[in-house]
């Protein structure tokens, strides 16, 4: 143990390691303004039904807006705002802000026609009390449905399970609210347990369908893995689709949906919008639209 206070003494001193150290606490310091300066906003990247090639929703990514650093992308901050805390009071202006704008293409769109918005969830916020309370309150002042909000959780956070987690699980199905397990394929996926979740659809992480294309024994494995989750009794989205070839593989899979750059990039919320009230295609994929 001693060896050990030593070694790690001495890597403290190491300049790049203080550099690092004193750079995560500035970051954190500024993180904490953020949201009260209005430096954080949101991009919408649109998700797409693989067999209609119509637009299904779009799912809320947050960005910062940083005064000297620019543009900051979340994972360069997400992780260090989930040690820290921040999370917390950043999920909760992500979750109201893209609830308003669900509130307001909704009036944009006919009644009978379903529109997903899906925000991330961080782990953290999952085993806060009050999140359920939250959720339900930005629902109803924003006036936001509760069958068109997804909440998308890793596998991770969905598994540690406590009884918090849980209990907020269980409300938010209660209430309506759609849930997702995010990423699937990258944390320890066990199969064991799929069937058993309180979720309602599964996002295929991009890694599973990269080499897809041209490996025919990563083709068949997709295909098994998507017949895993129907036999789960859920829906797959996969994310991260780059190739029309990509598209096209799934699509004759039988998937539901998808989502990636071959479709369209994250885009700001008056670019959808504008989709929403011109049909405008997406580029690259005719995406029909409703009207
Ligand atoms: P995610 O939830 O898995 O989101 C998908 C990420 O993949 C996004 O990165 C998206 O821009 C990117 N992406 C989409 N299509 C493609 C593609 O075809 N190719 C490639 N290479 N990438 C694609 P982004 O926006 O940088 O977000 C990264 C991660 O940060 C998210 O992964 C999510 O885990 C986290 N995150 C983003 N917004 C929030 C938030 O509001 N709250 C929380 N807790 N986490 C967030
Ligand atoms: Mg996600
Ligand atoms: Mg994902
Ligand atoms: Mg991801």
């Amino acid at each position: 143990a001693a060896k050990e206070d030593v070694h790690r003494r001495i890597k403290v001193f190491e300049p790049v390691m203080l550099y690092r150290r004193q750079l995560r606490r500035q970051t954190a310091r500024e993180l904490r303004q953020a949201v009260s300066n209005g430096e954080l906003f949101l991009e919408y990247q649109p998700v797409v039904e693989l067999q209609s090639g119509r637009l299904q929703g779009v799912e809320a990514l947050v960005r910062w807006n940083h005064p000297s650093r620019g543009l900051v992308m979340p994972d360069d901050f997400i992780p260090l705002a989930e040690e820290t805390g921040l999370i917390v009071g950043i999920g909760r202006w992500v979750l109201h802000t893209a609830l308003q704008q669900l509130a307001q293409w909704r009036r944009l769109l006919p009644a009978d026609r379903k529109f997903l918005l899906r925000v991330n969830l961080a782990a953290s916020e999952l085993q806060s009390m009050d999140l359920v309370d939250f959720v339900r309150g930005s629902l109803r002042k924003t006036g936001a449905e509760p069958g068109e909000l997804v909440l998308e959780i890793t596998e991770s956070a969905l598994l540690s399970g406590g009884d918090v987690e849980t209990y907020s699980l269980r409300s938010l199905q209660a209430l309506g609210v759609g849930l997702e397990i995010d990423d699937f394929g990258t944390g320890y996926s066990s199969i064991s347990y799929l069937h058993r979740l309180p979720v309602d659809t599964v996002k295929v992480d991009r890694s599973l369908i990269s080499d897809m294309a041209d490996d025919d024994g990563q083709l068949r494995f997709v295909a098994a893995v998507h017949n895993l989750i129907r036999a789960a009794g859920m829906d797959a989205v996969f994310e991260g689709i780059e190739t029309a070839k990509q598209a096209r593989q799934l699509q004759e899979m039988g998937c539901c949906c998808g989502q990636g750059y071959y479709f369209s990039r994250p885009l700001p919320a008056v670019q959808v919008t504008d989709l929403l009230r011109e049909g405008r295609t997406l580029p690259q994929a005719v995406v029909v639209l409703p009207g």
